[in-house]
Order: structure tokens, then sequence, then C-alpha cells
């Protein structure tokens, strides 16, 4: 039977934080019922109107910074200053996307079947009810900025987030209702996914889902069967190259922002650096000083870079991958211990090298705050080891002048050079997402917006149908039509 409560526990040091009721199973039709009216009212309204709750949306964020920083740390134990770059994130990514929807959704003319006669144009319509699922690292950007393009399609919104989690979610929801949007147009369902997931994909008209490539997948099959859309946003293993001509430490410094903030629980975050031979000894003298002057710590101050791991189970996986590591072979160069006297799922920002094959370290995701190194001979064979995976989110180039040719060469959704992957994220109107099995699908950007839409073509014909005139018969028009599509395939 499904859970009647939610109790969300706060990581810094387990105590309960709060409790609320989970949604039963049998609520998500009637919620989905709700949005589909609210939906076809909100979808008669000019999309410049719709932008305009956006926009105030964007100013309530930044207006209630404290509350909505305090909320993301109770439930996720992560350091201020990460809250921080959701809460920054949030904020800008509603507001682009408000000023991107209109040029996006307007409708576009395009060649009709027979020039003058046919007025053609493409209009893009809401695909009615999206589900959103969300994971627990990024619990206010995440729902906020896929539910900001989904609304401004014309879209009413459900969102099921993490359980550990809807605290967050239900501010959002507030802040939404504060900003003017009208009533039941984003939901928030707080629940079991387990549970929940399927009744939700069984309602509503799209699903758009960030976390894990086994759920994801699970969830695409279940998309499939109905033949609604899906998009989904999973893990990933994501590669740093640090190449001969890269300024050592600005990439020393760009590695461990990548690797460590959030404590490592970053879709986007670094996980593996390859590091050519001629400036592996000097980048990792510089990034080792770099990491050693990490502080850790639990509370809501600014004074900490790196909070708790979410919970025991984070701190269980991060453990494994480490202890496998070192088991098989691996050499330590920082951190690897947890560290209970900080609180109870503390682990110490940690790199490795002499990571091999045999060690589920080399191929897994561990989504903490573990780094392994690579010496390798040159860019070639950083490319090719930074590739071979089967993930393909993120990756980050640290060079002078090699970056965007090494880019092109990289077999992920977003490169970020001279960065970690901040630069890439946060250009909103830009794609985000990732290949293989990092996922399907983006957010941001024109494939963000435009995902939530069907295209629609209206062709209205004009003065003559597509038809043999009066008086012509099939064989002068066979002809007549021979002659005239030779005429315009000259053209174009
Ligand atoms: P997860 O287990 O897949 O959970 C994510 C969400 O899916 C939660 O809300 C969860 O609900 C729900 N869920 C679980 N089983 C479900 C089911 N059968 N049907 C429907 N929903 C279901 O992911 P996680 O391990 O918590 O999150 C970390 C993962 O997310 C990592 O792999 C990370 O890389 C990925 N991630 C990717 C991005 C990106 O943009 N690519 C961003 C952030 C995170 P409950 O709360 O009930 O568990």
């Amino acid at each position: 039977m499904a859970p009647e409560h939610l109790v969300v526990r706060r990581p810094f040091d387990d105590t309960v934080y709060g409790v609320l009721p989970a949604t039963p199973p049998d609520a998500i039709a009637p919620a989905v019922a709700r949005a589909r009216v609210a939906q076809r009212a909100w979808a008669r309204v000019p999309v410049t109107r719709r932008a305009a709750v956006f926009r105030e949306l964007a100013r309530l964020i930044l207006a209630h910074r404290d509350r909505i920083l305090d909320t993301i740390q109770e439930e996720t134990g992560k350091a201020r200053i990460s809250a921080l770059e959701e809460f920054l994130d949030a904020a800008r990514a509603v507001r682009v996307f408000a000023s991107q929807a209109p040029g996006l959704l307007r409708p576009s003319r395009r060649a009709g079947a027979i020039p003058l006669l046919t007025r053609t144009r493409e209009y893009h319509r809401p695909v009615g009810v999206v589900g959103i699922i969300n994971p627990w690292n990024y619990p206010f950007n995440l729902p906020a900025s896929d539910a900001a393009q989904a609304l401004l399609a014309g879209n009413a919104v459900v969102l099921k987030p993490d359980s550990q989690t809807p605290f967050t979610a239900r501010l959002l929801a507030e802040l939404f209702a504060l900003a003017g949007l009208p009533e039941n147009l984003f939901q928030v369902l707080p629940g079991s996914g387990s549970v929940l997931g399927p009744a939700l994909v069984a309602e509503v008209d799209y699903v758009m889902f960030t976390g894990s490539t086994a759920t994801g997948r699970r969830l695409a099959a279940a998309c499939a069967e109905r033949l609604i859309g899906f998009s989904g946003e999973l893990g990933g293993k994501n590669p740093l190259l640090v190449l001969a001509d890269a300024n050592l430490r600005a990439a020393a410094a760009g590695t461990v922002r990548a690797a460590f903030a959030n404590t490592g629980q970053v879709c986007v975050g670094i996980e593996r650096a390859y590091v050519v031979g001629e400036v592996y000894d000097r980048f990792v003298e510089e990034l080792l000083a770099q990491v050693a002057s990490l502080r850790l710590g639990a509370g809501l101050d600014w004074n900490v870079d790196v909070g708790s791991l979410a919970s025991a189970g984070q701190l269980a996986a991060v453990s494994r991958h480490v202890e496998d590591a070192v088991a098989k072979g691996a050499f330590m160069l920082a951190g690897g211990r947890p560290r209970p006297d900080l609180g109870p799922f503390f682990y110490e920002p940690t790199v490795l090298s002499g990571v091999t094959e045999e060690m589920a370290l080399c191929r897994e995701e561990t989504f903490g705050p573990v780094l392994s190194l690579y010496r390798v001979a040159s860019e070639d064979e950083a490319v090719e080891r930074a590739n071979d995976s089967r993930y393909g989110l993120n990756a980050s180039v640290w060079s002078a002048g090699r970056g965007e040719a090494v880019a092109a060469r990289l077999r992920v959704g977003t490169v970020n050079v001279n960065e970690g992957y901040a630069a890439a994220w946060g250009s909103h109107a830009a794609s985000m997402g990732g290949m293989g099995e990092s996922g399907m699908g983006r957010r941001h950007g024109s494939h963000g917006l435009l995902k939530y839409t069907e295209p629609q073509t209206v062709a209205v014909q004009r003065l003559h149908p597509i038809a043999p005139p009066r008086g012509v018969g099939n064989k002068g028009y066979a002809d007549v039509m021979t002659r005239a599509i030779g005429l315009l395939n000259r053209w174009g």
C-alpha cells in the first residue's frame, strides 16, 4: 500500500524537516482533468500576456532569495553557495524563456501547394497537460525552468517532485500563484515515483523527466506505449580535458568547481579528467592545493564550499565506488573518507588516480564528490577516451586556443570551453541535454520550448481548388499540371 505521508528529513543532521500528505494514485486523474480545463482557457491567452507572468515570476524569485535558499538547503543538505546557483539559474531562465517564447511560437509562413492560390502557415499548438518528474539534486531550478517553458507554450503542468524535496516544489507553486498564474495550471503532486509514475504517464500528454537513466528508460517505454512525447535528461559520466596550452591555475579552479559543486551531485558535473602528459604534474599539484582549501560543513550560512550528500543512499553509493577502486589499486590523492563529525552523510572531496576498467568508478556514474585523474599522451587520446562512454551529457575543455575545435569531436550535448558546466547550462537560450544514454530531447532554448508543442499546418486554398478546372478533362489537367510542376521545380 502507498504510504499516506512523506516524511522529509534534513540531510545536515537527519532530523525531521516536515511531513506532508502523499498524493494517492487515484488523485492523479482528477488533478489532470482540472489541469485540462485550466489549460484550454490558458491556451487562448496571447503568448505576450502569458510571458508577463514569467517576468513577474523572475522578479518574485529574486525577492524571495533567503526563503528559497533555506528550503533548498534544508531538504538537500547542499552548501548555500550551491543553492544560490540554482536560485540564480531559475531567476534568469524563466526571464529568458519569457523573452524567447513570443518569437518561437509565432506562426511561420510557408510556401503553399500552389503559388498565390494556397496560403500556408505553420502553428505551434500546445500538447495539453505536461507531467514533469524531478530528482532531488536541483529541486528548484529544474521544475521552475521546465514548467516555465511548458506553460509559456500554452500547456498546463503537473509536477511530481522527488520524495525528498516536496517543500521546495510547494514553494515554487506558491511563487507561480503570486506571479498571477491561473489556478490548476501548475499542480504539485508529491509522492513516491514508483507509485504515482504509472498513473501520471497514463493521464498526461507529455512527460518531461529528469533523473536516472534506469528510470528514464522505463518511463520512455511507457510513453511509447501511449504514443505520447517524452524528454529525458538522464545520467552522465562527464569528462574534462586539460590540453597543453591551458591556463593551469584556471583549469584547476574550474575542475574543483565542476567536480565538487553541489557535493558532486550535479548531472553535468565532472567525474573524470584527462590531462595531457606535459602539464599533468603541474595541473595535479595546483588541483590538490585547491581541493585542500575547500571548506566542508553544515548550516545555512555562506562560509561553506561543500555541503552534505543528500542521503544515506548517496553516502553508501559514493563510499562503495571509492572503496572498490582503492581495493583494486587506485591511488588516493585527496579525501576518500566519510565525515560523520560534520553530519551523517558528509563525504570528503576525493581525487583518485590509477583508476582502471575493473573498477566501478571507471565507467559508472558516481554522482558524488569523486574525481578520477588520467594522464594521456595527446589531445587525440583525450578526445578518444572522453568519448569512450555510454553517456554523452556534458564535457569541459581547458585550452587557450583548441577548445572549439575539440568540441566538434566530442559526442556530448554540451561542451564548456574554459568552464566546467555553468557556461553552457546558463546559456538558457541554447539547448541543453544529452546524447547516448544521457537522454533524449532537450531543455532550454527553442528545442526546450517547442517540444511542448504539436506543429499544425493550416493551408487556405483561394480562388481555385486543387482539381481540374471546369471543362478541362483529366488528360488536359495532367498535361497542364505536369508542365506547371516542371516550372516550379526549376525554381526550387
Ligand atoms: P531517480 O531515482 O530516477 O528519481 C528521479 C525522479 O523519478 C524522482 O522524482 C523519483 O521519485 C521518480 N521516480 C522513480 N521511479 C519512478 C517510476 N517508476 N516512475 C516515475 N517516476 C519515478 O533519480 P535519482 O537517482 O534520484 O536522481 C539522480 C539522477 O538524476 C542521476 O543519474 C543524475 O545524473 C540525474 N540527473 C540528470 C539531470 C540532467 O539534466 N541530465 C539533472 C539532474 C539529475 P521518488 O522521489 O519517489 O524517488
